[in-house]
C-alpha cells in the first residue's frame, strides 16, 4: 500500500515514522524547506527559538506518549514563570489573589470570591470565568486579552476553551499552569525530533500540494506532476483540502518578531526572570513576550550575557488556534462528514481535525488513529465518521 502524507509537522512526521516501522511504503510531501511545521526551531545569532514557546508538558497524555517522544528527542526538565503586565505592574499569572494584591485589589477580589455562585454557568467563556474568578480578575486579566487575541467577544467562545487551558483554576496559588512532572524542553532544539522521526523516510520538501483528486486518488505537485496513492493522509487545513466549499474556518494567530536583549534587561518577578509575559491591555498591540533563555537552560555564549525574546502580535491572517464556537464546530462537522465519504483519505492533525493540539496530544492522537487504520478502507462512511470522532477526541486528550 502506498501512503502519501501531506505535511511534516508533528502529526505527519510521527505518522510517517510509525507507519514506516510497520512496513508501509510512505512518502511525505512538505511545502516548507524543512520538517517540523509549527514545532520547528529557528536559529538566530547563536540562539534558538520557536513560533511561540514550545514546552513539553503533559496535557493529559500517557506514559506511552512520553516514552515515544523521549525515544526520539533528548529533553531536560525545565521551569517556567509566567506573569501579566497590568496597570504598569508585573502581576502573577495565572490570575490569583496574589495578582490582585499587586494591584491593590486583594480585599475586593477576596470579597468577590466569597460571593461566587455555587453553580457555575457554563454557557460561554465569559460566564464560566466570571463564576470561577469573579469580575475583577476576569476584567483585568482575561477579558481584554481574549478579545485582543481571538478578535471576538469572549461571550462567543465556548467555556471548553477556558477548561482546556485550565483558566481560573488557581486563584489561591502562585504558579504556572504546566505541571512539574513533565515540564521539559529539548536539550538541543526541536529540529532533532524531526531528524530522528524522518530517518530513512522518503520526503520531498518545497512542494505545496495544490490539487487533490480524491475520486481518482492522485494529487498534483509542481503544476502538473501527478502522484498516485492508495491512502492519503492530509495534515493540511481541512477547509483548504475541500476548496472551502462549506466556508472558511476561523483561527486566531499571531506574528512573531525575535529580539535579543541583555540579561540585565529581562523582566523579573520575585527575583526570577519571566518566561512568558502576557499583555492583556488593548493599548499594547502585542499579546505576549516570550523569553526563551529562561527555559532553555543554556549557560554558554551567547546565553551567558544575553537572551532571546519573541514579541507576539495578533494577526488575523495567521491560522494557528481553532476557535471553539458553535458556528465553526458546525462548519467543521460538514467537512468531517464529507471527508468520511472517502475511504482513501484520512484528514489529521491540528489543521486536518481543527483541534488545539500540543506535541504530546498529537502523539496521543496518532496512537488512537493506529487502532482504526487497518480497517479504515473496509468500513462504511458513517463508521469512518465515528472513527474520526474518537481519534479527534475531546478537549481533554
Ligand atoms: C502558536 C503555537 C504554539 C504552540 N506551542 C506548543 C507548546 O508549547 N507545546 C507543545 O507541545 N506544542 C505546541 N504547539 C503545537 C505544535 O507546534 C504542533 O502544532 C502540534 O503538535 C500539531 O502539529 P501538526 O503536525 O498537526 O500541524 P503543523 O505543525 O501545522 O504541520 C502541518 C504541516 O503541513 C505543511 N503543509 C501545509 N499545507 C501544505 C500543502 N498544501 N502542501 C504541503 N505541505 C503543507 C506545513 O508546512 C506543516 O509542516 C504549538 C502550536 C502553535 C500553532
Amino acid at each position: 500500500m502506498k501512503i502519501v502524507i501531506i505535511g511534516s509537522g508533528v502529526a505527519g512526521s510521527v505518522l510517517a515514522r510509525t507507519l514506516s516501522d510497520e512496513g508501509y511504503n510512505v512518502l511525505v510531501l512538505e511545502k516548507s524547506k524543512r520538517a517540523g511545521g509549527m514545532c520547528k526551531s529557528y536559529y538566530y545569532k547563536g540562539f534558538t527559538y520557536e513560533y511561540g514557546p514550545h514546552i513539553l508538558a503533559n496535557h493529559h497524555a500517557s506514559v506511552e506518549v512520553e516514552k515515544f517522544i523521549k525515544k526520539h528527542i533528548n529533553t531536560e526538565k525545565t521551569k517556567l514563570t509566567s506573569a501579566s503586565y497590568v496597570k504598569n505592574k508585573i502581576c502573577y499569572y495565572p490570575p490569583s489573589i496574589h495578582s490582585a494584591e499587586v494591584l491593590g485589589l486583594k480585599q475586593k477580589v477576596l470579597k468577590e470570591i466569597s460571593n461566587l455562585p455555587k453553580k457555575i454557568d457554563h454557557k460561554n467563556f465569559e460566564t464560566y470565568l466570571l463564576g470561577k474568578v469573579g469580575p475583577t480578575l476576569y476584567n483585568n486579566f482575561f477579558k481584554n486579552f481574549t478579545s485582543k487575541f481571538w478578535r471576538v467577544n469572549p461571550k462567543k467562545i465556548s467555556s471548553d476553551w477556558a477548561k482546556t487551558r485550565k483558566l481560573g483554576e488557581s486563584i489561591y496559588k502562585k504558579q504556572m499552569f504546566f505541571n512539574e512532572k513533565w515540564c521539559s524542553y529539548p536539550k538541543n532544539d526541536w529540529n532533532e525530533l524531526f531528524v530522528n522521526l524522518l530517518k530513512n523516510i522518503n520526503i520531498i520538501y518545497d512542494v505545496k500540494v495544490k490539487r487533490v483528486n480524491l475520486n481518482k486518488k492522485y494529487l498534483v505537485i509542481n503544476q502538473k506532476e501527478k502522484i498516485h496513492y492508495d491512502q492519503l493522509i492530509s495534515t493540511i487545513n481541512i477547509d483548504e483540502l475541500f476548496d472551502y466549499k462549506y466556508g472558511k474556518l476561523y483561527y486566531a494567530g499571531y506574528d512573531i518578531v525575535p529580539k535579543i536583549i541583555d540579561l540585565k534587561k529581562q523582566k523579573n518577578l520575585d527575583g526570577k526572570a519571566i518566561s512568558m509575559l502576557y499583555y492583556p491591555e488593548s493599548k499594547y498591540r502585542h499579546c505576549r513576550i516570550t523569553n526563551y533563555g529562561t527555559f532553555q537552560n543554556k549557560k554558554t555564549y551567547p546565553y551567558n550575557s544575553k537572551t532571546i525574546l519573541t514579541i507576539e502580535t495578533p494577526n488575523a491572517k495567521k491560522r494557528l488556534y481553532p476557535l471553539l464556537d458553535d458556528k465553526n464546530i458546525k462548519i467543521f462537522d460538514k467537512y468531517l462528514t464529507e471527508a468520511s465519504k472517502y475511504k482513501n483519505l484520512i484528514t489529521f492533525g491540528r489543521l486536518g481535525l481543527y483541534k488545539y493540539l500540543t506535541t504530546d496530544t498529537t502523539v496521543a492522537m496518532v496512537f488512537r488513529l493506529k487502532k482504526f487504520f487497518k480497517n479504515w478502507q473496509e468500513v462504511s462512511s458513517s463508521k469512518r465518521y465515528d472513527f474520526y470522532k474518537t481519534i479527534r477526541g475531546s478537549w481533554k486528550n
